[in-house]
């Protein structure tokens, strides 16, 4: 197994993503002065429906239900996220899982593909438009992906994932505002289309950034991140410690936001089930265990995460009672 010290290859920068991106934002700037000065409001708001989906799809679901496994899913729900992190036109769910473990796995170091020490924006936009330090192959050594491996729409959106976006994420929603509220071609393909890729593509982008803007970068030692743990504030830092907490927003507060309501809301409908998370009393008794010695912060931290799953499950089988 390759060790974290040792440096990852020589990256290449991607041409093509480097070129395709910058027209996606660029004309995803003139998108928005389209949208202030001749769309429709029923694109508008069609617009910020789909392009709100989409960032679910990513957060909720890419996020934190296949790559941090914070909860559990139903099929109908899975089903769901698939299609909507579809509709956000950035890659496969199993890819943007492996390189965001990889992410967790490395973080902070030569190997990290966003590595946060290299300022915001490597971590934002260079990482992504370069060829990673740890190839594709050796990733999926790195990193756990026996999960991934066997869920069946993981696979299918992987596989056939060109066809499912030319559906889902083109065809369909370009063709609403077309067949049912006779809205110009310019403006789909613009709105619609550029911007709403634009602002998706930053969403998942910002994931991976977050620290930089909502986390404490320049110090994140692991004594000094357990201080995080007790108010669970300083967001980044406590995701980096416990990333499995389903509580847990992608972008600078905890127990607050679109993904958090939503997947509260999955839980109450009985759609997300075996919820993750921790309580004051058990973080503050692994803090205690950790400072007086009892255990190592690795030993206690695995102890938290055990408790949280038996927690979620003994909470499941009373709700069945
Ligand atoms: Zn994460």
């Amino acid at each position: 197994m390759a060790s974290d010290k040792k440096p990852g290859k020589k990256q290449e920068i991607k041409w093509g993503a480097v070129l395709w991106y910058i027209h996606l934002h660029f004309l995803g700037l003139y998108a928005l002065w389209l949208t202030l000065t001749s769309a429709k409001w029923m694109t508008v708001f069609f617009t910020l429906f789909i392009t709100m989906i989409g960032s679910l799809g990513v957060t909720a679901g890419a996020h934190r239900l296949w790559a941090h496994r914070s909860f559990e899913a139903s099929t109908m729900l899975r089903t769901f996220l698939i299609l909507a992190h579809t509709l956000a036109g950035v890659g496969s769910v199993y890819d943007w899982v492996l390189y965001h473990r990889l992410h967790h796995k490395f973080h902070g170091t030569d190997k990290d593909p966003y590595n946060h020490n290299k300022g915001f924006l490597y971590s934002h936009y260079v990482g992504n438009f370069q060829s990673p330090k740890v190839d594709y192959e050796e990733a999926k050594r790195e990193v756990d992906m026996r999960d991934m491996d066997n869920d069946s729409l993981v696979w299918v959106q992987y596989k056939f994932y060109w066809l499912i976006f030319g559906v889902f994420g083109l065809l369909l929603p370009l063709n609403a505002p077309l067949e049912y509220w006779d809205e110009s071609m310019a403006n789909v393909v613009l709105i619609t289309g550029i911007l709403r890729f634009a602002i998706t593509a930053n969403v998942s982008w910002l994931v991976n950034s977050a620290l930089l803007i909502w986390g404490d970068s320049g110090n994140n030692s692991k004594s000094s991140i357990s201080v995080f743990a007790i108010t669970k504030s300083n967001w980044p830092n406590y995701h980096y410690m416990v990333p499995w907490d389903w509580k847990t927003s992608e972008f600078g507060k905890y127990d607050e936001g679109c993904g958090t309501f939503f997947i509260k809301m999955w839980g109450e409908m009985g759609f997300a089930k075996k919820m993750r998370t921790t309580s004051a009393e058990d973080v503050g008794e692994f803090l205690h265990q950790v400072a007086t010695k009892k255990t190592t912060l690795e030993e206690g931290l695995r102890h938290l995460e055990e408790m949280a799953v038996y927690n979620a499950t003994k909470e499941l089988l009373e709700i069945k009672k």
